[in-house]
């Protein structure tokens, strides 16, 4: 027996799926990953700084160049790919008990997953909120007043400095949100790491608690993770390949 069809067996014999998805589901849509060799990062060291509290907050220079960048990200154009809609084939089957992301592009719900079931862990870039008064709202509002030449556009209730409703470095991870992941992680019966190194913690630690849990670990990634001796099965298959062979 191959190892996908055995996968489909678990698949088949499980009752509450949890997924854990990173930027490798979402690079076949045209979204590049930060840290891959293609990453934004690599090839934009700015990027990075743009992507830091606290430089974002201390400098308009920063800023004004991190809503040029929001205005034209890809991934306002993007579209789901194979491996999104699996997940949605996964929901329809009645198997999906959450669907933790580390993504930010909402490409889950685009394709058609239950919002109540996906998990943001890294916030959404399709919101923004004030950093004064946590005020938050659809990111189109605030992009609107970019196009029209606002270059740092300000909170109009409080002044405040607005960002995308995404988890910077140097931010706080939302506690109740953590707990809502590790949760799921606990009840789950087979756990799917997909397009994630498996490297950034606390969410990596969702596939300790599913092992603790006695959970089947299945982890679909480009590059080996830290997990890939512990689990059950692992695929380096192009993702928008393999997943929908093993959910269909
Ligand atoms: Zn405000």
């Amino acid at each position: 027996m191959s190892a996908a069809q055995q996968v489909r067996g678990w698949i088949e014999a499980a009752s509450r799926v949890v997924a854990l998805t990173g930027a490798g589901i979402s690079t076949d849509s045209g979204i590049p990953d930060f840290r891959g060799p293609q990453g934004l990062w690599t090839r934009n060291p700015l990027a990075e700084k743009m992507s830091n509290i606290h430089y974002y907050l201390a400098d308009p220079e920063v800023r004004k160049a991190s809503w040029q960048n929001r205005l034209s990200s890809p991934a306002w154009s993007a579209k789901p790919n194979p491996g999104h809609l699996a997940f949605v084939t996964l929901e329809k089957r009645k198997k999906l008990h959450a669907l933790i992301t580390q993504n930010i592009d909402e490409l889950h719900q685009v394709a058609g997953n239950s919002p109540e079931r996906v998990i943001e862990v890294h916030g959404t870039m399709r919101k923004f909120m004030c950093w004064g008064c946590g005020m938050r709202g659809p990111m189109e509002l605030v992009l609107e007043r970019v196009r029209a030449g606002e270059a740092d556009p300000r909170c109009r209730d409080c002044g405040g400095i607005l960002k995308s409703d995404t988890i910077s470095f140097g931010q706080q991870l939302v506690p109740e949100v953590i707990d809502r992941a590790m949760q799921a992680a606990r009840e789950t019966d087979l756990f799917i790491a997909v397009g994630t190194s498996l490297q950034v913690y606390p969410v990596a630690g969702a596939v300790d608690v599913a092992r603790a849990a006695r959970a089947k670990v299945v982890i679909i990634n480009a590059e080996p993770t830290p997990f890939d001796e512990v689990a059950d099965a692992v695929f380096r298959d192009s993702i928008s390949e393999v997943l929908p062979q093993l959910c269909s």
